[in-house]
């Protein structure tokens, strides 16, 4: 299975009708919660993705206009808010709470949705114009689509019958030290300086938000000003999207790498830290870690998480002692015992390797290294 990811472009009355897709969806998942909660009340009980679907019928015999939409989108509606439900008795998420007009617009369909040419045929809707990168072979197994910031896209799943080759046990590990100046240094000596997105927007998003703050409330203008802050803040996050899937591709593409170590991260206690919050949050440590594990996981690679609170900065990766304290910013330093010298944040890297190591070993058997202690290559990468 691989994602596929396209813009389109319907036409006028494409568009009025995947918006019809969007208000029906949003429509029955507020209509579904409101009945839930009344049975709830009435007789103690949840209902069930399927008692929600059996109910569609005698929505839509009342509600006609539900009858234009693509009547599986609210069938998924139904099972999705019966799993937002199971996850809220699990005490795994918060109650399920109605959508708001024009936030986060989606509905999706299984099956019977193909590529022909330039355009995508989905169920009620005639072939839409789109634009994407390179697809995958393969036929449509599922499709969401979704408007931000006024824009339409699809994400495609496709099943592409390609089985992705077997881990195999790693001789080297390549560790990998997640920061916020530079946003990744690894074991081999590999520094990214961080990209800033956001920093560098955040005066152009400044004036839209002024101005936004300006408009009369429910004027058009308002509703206009609100786009131009929505299209800014897509932007800055397609930035830092295509720069995360580059330096994993990078990353994964080299065959001196075949496997990976990364820290455990809790990005969102982190962000409790008010200073260093916004500078976290700019640099998609997460999305970072996702994209490394499915790009890793096709090419046959492991990717190794460490515990969090391991003292990898502290500790010396020649002798493995750890120091007393070390401030923000000590970014070289000698170790007293052994008189190594260290970059502060690929000597992490390397530790983050060599505890990876030990979990694997300890997990798996074998005897995997990290890359800087077998090959020492240092490069630097310049971010555009
Ligand atoms: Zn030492």
């Amino acid at each position: 299975m691989k994602g596929y990811l396209v813009k389109l472009y319907p036409n006028k009355s494409q568009a009025i009708l995947l918006d019809k897709h969007f208000g029906a969806c949003r429509w029955v998942y507020n209509k579904m919660i409101e009945i839930s909660q009344k049975k709830y009340h009435r007789t103690g009980k949840s209902m069930s993705g399927y008692d929600m679907q059996a109910m569609l019928p005698k929505l839509k015999k009342q509600y006609p206009w539900l009858a234009e939409v693509n009547s599986q989108s609210l069938q998924i509606v139904c099972h999705n808010l019966a799993d937002a439900y199971g996850r809220f008795f699990k005490k795994q998420a918060a109650y399920p709470c109605f959508k708001k007009k024009d936030s986060h617009d989606s509905f999706a369909a299984i099956n019977r949705s193909y590529f022909c040419g330039n355009k995508l045929k989905l169920q009620k809707i005639s072939a839409i114009r789109f634009r994407g990168g390179d697809r995958p072979e393969g036929a449509v197994k599922k499709f969401t689509v979704k408007k931000i910031a006024g824009s339409y896209y699809a994400s495609v799943l496709i099943d592409t019958g390609i089985v992705p080759p077997a881990l195999q046990p790693p001789e080297r590990i390549l560790g990998i030290d997640l920061g916020v100046k530079d946003v990744v240094v690894t074991s081999a000596g590999l520094h990214v300086p961080a990209p800033k997105y956001f920093i560098f927007s955040q005066k152009a998003l400044k004036i839209r938000q002024r101005a936004l703050a300006r408009c009369r409330k429910g004027s058009k203008n308002r509703a206009k000003a609100r786009l131009r802050v929505a299209k800014l803040h897509q932007k800055i996050s397609n930035q830092r999207k295509d720069f995360n899937h580059k330096l994993t591709h990078q990353l994964v593409a080299n065959s001196e790498n075949q496997a990976f170590a990364v820290e455990n991260l809790a990005v969102k206690n982190m962000l409790g830290n008010h200073k260093l919050a916004k500078h976290i949050a700019d640099c998609g440590w997460n999305q970072f870690i996702t994209f490394l594990n499915y790009k890793a996981r096709d090419a046959g690679k492991h990717v190794i998480e460490v515990d969090r609170w391991f003292p990898s900065t502290k500790t010396c990766s020649a002798c493995g002692i750890v120091r007393g304290k070390i401030s923000l910013s000590e970014r070289q330093w000698k170790c007293g015992s052994c008189g190594s010298e260290h970059d502060r944040d690929r000597n992490a890297a390397t530790n983050i390797a060599l505890e990876a190591g030990r979990d694997f070993a300890f997990d798996c058997g074998g005897n995997a290294r990290p890359v800087a202690i077998l090959a020492n290559p240092v490069e630097t990468r310049k971010c555009a």
